[in-house]
């Protein structure tokens, strides 16, 4: 068993962390109070290559490993969450989808465009009605001589209001659930397509998010993305994808959480010495450590099994699941390190408490996490 990064992989660390520590976190601050996405980071971003990491270079990709782009994850992820979100939704959900389940033309069409960072996906699955419960999507696909019209509302969608370009899941059979479920790729400038930015965030306030609304949108069936019927599969497919870059972006925060606490209690004075001499305070960062290291091998064992082509269901979830809570647990332990001066702005861990908050939510919930190592270990499906 090897631990040790490939020069590759070491070579494209040491670039994102650069480039994350540069670029992205001085004004992290900055974009979370303004609640704005930072356009322009993403050519950037494209041209350094960190867009399409895992996608082969004939479509525009870096063409690295799994590895590789747990990396990009972690080093954005230790910058800004809102950041690392923005990208996972472009390089997780959308463009491996699409390298996975699209014909070549979809692949030349979409990829390079994403990967240069020219174009912002989104991925449209969640709706009022239909989070956990992924197969309830309501929004109809309907049949019309050789096309089909779309009908029906997203919630909840990550780049929704930025993006040029969308995969949307819908229902073609209304009543069969996923066995109707059908998938496509539209760009969303589309006759019939709007979106309405949500608001009111807890956290991750610089990451766009929205709502998608679809009103006899037209599209040609060669904007099928897969057969009728696939919609489900090909959304739990995107999701073992995306579930890696949430995990791998929460190891980053924790290390963020970290970093910055072990710096605060060398540095913060209380009865005559430093905090960090308190056994209270070592044990929280003793605690804290520990989370990081575990959830970091959680994401590579799950990486290597992407690398060996094998199917990641359960690693993914494993390492989702644990990063998501550890990166929470690391954030508020920040807090209390840090004390009165945790509770502001003015210091990292309010902002790293808010924003890996969300980690236990989006791309399944932690409950769902354990419903689905549970159905592995039992064979009984707990979900309904
Ligand atoms: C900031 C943000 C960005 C997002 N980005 C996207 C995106 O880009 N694309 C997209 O499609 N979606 C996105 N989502 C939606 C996200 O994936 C859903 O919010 C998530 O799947 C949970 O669905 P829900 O909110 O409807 O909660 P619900 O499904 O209503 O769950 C509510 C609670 O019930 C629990 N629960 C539900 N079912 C069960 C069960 N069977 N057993 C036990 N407990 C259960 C859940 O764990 C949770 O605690 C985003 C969400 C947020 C907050």
């Amino acid at each position: 068993m090897d631990f040790s990064l490939s020069p590759e992989q070491r070579m494209i660390q040491d670039s994102v962390r650069k480039f994350a520590r540069e670029r992205i976190l001085p004004n992290a601050r900055e974009w979370d109070l303004a609640q704005q996405f930072p356009r322009e980071l993403l050519t950037d971003m494209g041209r350094l290559g960190y867009l399409g990491v895992p996608i082969p270079e004939e479509y525009g990709g870096a063409g690295l490993d799994y590895i590789a782009e747990a990396i990009v994850f972690e080093e954005i992820g230790y910058a800004d969450s809102s950041v690392r979100t923005t990208l996972s939704v472009q390089m997780s959900l959308v463009e491996l989808t699409i390298l996975k389940w699209g014909t070549e033309a979809q692949k030349m069409h979409y990829l390079p465009r994403l990967c240069s960072g020219e174009w912002i996906g989104s991925f449209g699955l969640t709706e009022p009605n239909a989070g956990s419960d992924a197969a309830n999507v309501q929004t109809t696909a309907r049949r019309d001589g050789d096309d089909w019209v779309l009908n029906g509302q997203k919630v909840w969608i990550s780049n929704a209001t930025i993006a040029d370009m969308a995969i949307i899941f819908a229902q073609t059979a209304p009543g069969t659930k996923s066995k109707g479920m059908v998938a496509f790729l539209l760009e969303t400038d589309t006759a019939g397509y709007t979106t309405r930015k949500m608001t009111g965030k807890l956290g991750l306030r610089a990451s766009d998010t929205g709502e998608i609304f679809m009103e006899n949108l037209r599209l040609p069936d060669s904007a099928r993305l897969g057969q009728v019927g696939e919609g489900f599969k090909i959304a739990m497919s995107a999701l073992d994808n995306g579930r890696y870059g949430v995990a791998s972006g929460c190891v980053g925060a924790a290390q963020h959480a970290l970093d910055a606490s072990v710096k605060y209690a060398r540095e913060r004075m209380a009865f005559g010495k430093p905090i960090a001499g308190f056994q209270l305070i070592q044990d929280m960062l003793a605690q804290m450590k520990v989370d990081v290291e575990a959830a970091r091998l959680l994401v590579y064992q799950a990486g290597w099994t992407k690398n060996q082509g094998q199917v990641s269901t359960i690693p993914v979830s494993i390492a989702k699941y644990f990063a998501a809570e550890a990166g929470k647990r690391a954030a508020d332990a920040a807090i209390q390190i840090h004390g009165g001066y945790g509770f502001s702005d003015e210091y990292v861990p309010e902002r790293l408490w808010r924003d890996t908050r969300v980690a236990s939510l989006y791309e399944g919930t932690s409950q769902i996490q354990k419903l689905i190592i549970g159905r592995d270990l039992t064979g009984i499906q707990a979900f309904e």
